[in-house]
């Protein structure tokens, strides 16, 4: 069965819309882009229609792809002391001459709605409460929507990146799965993989997980976004695996409008926080 992202992420962002409009203020999200790479952009884009559907207030910060590291930083800390501002987002991957993990630790992490920020990936390891980096809270949505059991089962994740297979490991011990996490290092990943109840791959290459790599009856998240050929294409052999899958996410329409509707979810938490309504 699909787990469709699109239409879970339309119904839970229905039920947020409802909760914005009875806020008194917008909460506010600021991006700043750097650049013109097309897949940012586009993802950009993606951020700034829901946020403005669900009656949120977004301003894109279009930042010159030679822009000096200095000139980043004072717009974090510009924007770190508006108090109209609920969420910032640093817009990844940014031009290799400047820092972003110093970039990313200057934003206020009470304003970090990605949960990128040192702190929050700390409440996250150490169980308290804090935003949630956006991929692994959609994937997580995506599946209480479904009603999908956690608790006791073989989660396998495929990719340990410090925005989808770190957090999300840690998301999943905390609601009582048990979890292996595997890499490029990782030796004989197939008889690994097939041990899976759930198999979440974040990996970045076409088509990577094969039908032989997955148990019969696994629930698979494909979490890769990959270009070939101007189509997107996820980490896994959909054709192929989906009909031993119990449930499969597609790619598109999986987990990427859930990273969305995370993010937007994020922005709302925020805004609670600082307005204290
Ligand atoms: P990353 O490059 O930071 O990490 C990739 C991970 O894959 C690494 O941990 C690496 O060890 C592992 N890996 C690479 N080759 C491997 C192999 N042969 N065997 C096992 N593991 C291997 O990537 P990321 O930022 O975590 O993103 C992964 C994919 O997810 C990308 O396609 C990215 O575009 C996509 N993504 C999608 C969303 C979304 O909203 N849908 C969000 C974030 C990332």
């Amino acid at each position: 069965m699909l787990l469709d992202g699109r239409k879970t992420a339309d119904t839970l962002n229905e039920a947020l819309k409802v909760k914005v409009e009875q806020l008194t203020k917008k909460p506010k999200l600021e991006i700043i882009l750097i650049g013109n790479d097309e897949a940012s952009k586009s993802y950009v884009k993606g951020k700034l229609n829901t946020a403005s559907n669900l009656g949120m207030e977004v301003h894109i910060n279009y930042l010159d792809e030679a822009i000096d590291q200095v000139s980043v930083e004072a717009l974090i800390q510009k924007l770190n002391t508006d108090k109209d501002v609920h969420g910032i987002l640093l817009q990844l991957p940014i031009p290799k001459h400047l820092d972003s993990d110093h970039l990313i630790s200057l934003i206020d992490y009470k304003k970090d709605v990605d949960g990128f920020h040192t702190m929050n990936q700390g409440l996250l390891f150490q169980k308290k409460d804090g935003i949630r980096p956006a991929t692994p809270l959609g994937i997580m949505m995506l599946l209480d929507f479904y009603n999908i059991p956690i608790e006791g089962k073989h989660v396998v994740i495929i990719g340990r990146s410090q925005i989808v297979g770190a957090p999300l490991s840690k998301m999943f011990l905390d609601r009582n799965a048990t979890v292996t996490i595997t890499h490029s290092k990782t030796k004989n990943l197939p008889s690994i993989t097939k041990q899976a109840d759930i198999l979440v791959a974040a990996i970045g290459k076409p088509k990577f997980v094969t039908k032989d790599m997955v148990k019969v009856g696994a629930v698979v998240i494909d979490v890769g976004i990959n270009r070939v050929d101007k189509k997107l294409v996820g980490d896994v052999d959909f054709e192929h695996v989906e009909p031993i899958a119990s449930y499969i996410t597609p790619v598109p329409k999986g987990v990427g409008p859930m990273t969305i509707c995370a993010l937007a979810h994020n922005l709302y938490a925020l805004y609670l926080k600082q307005e204290k309504e």
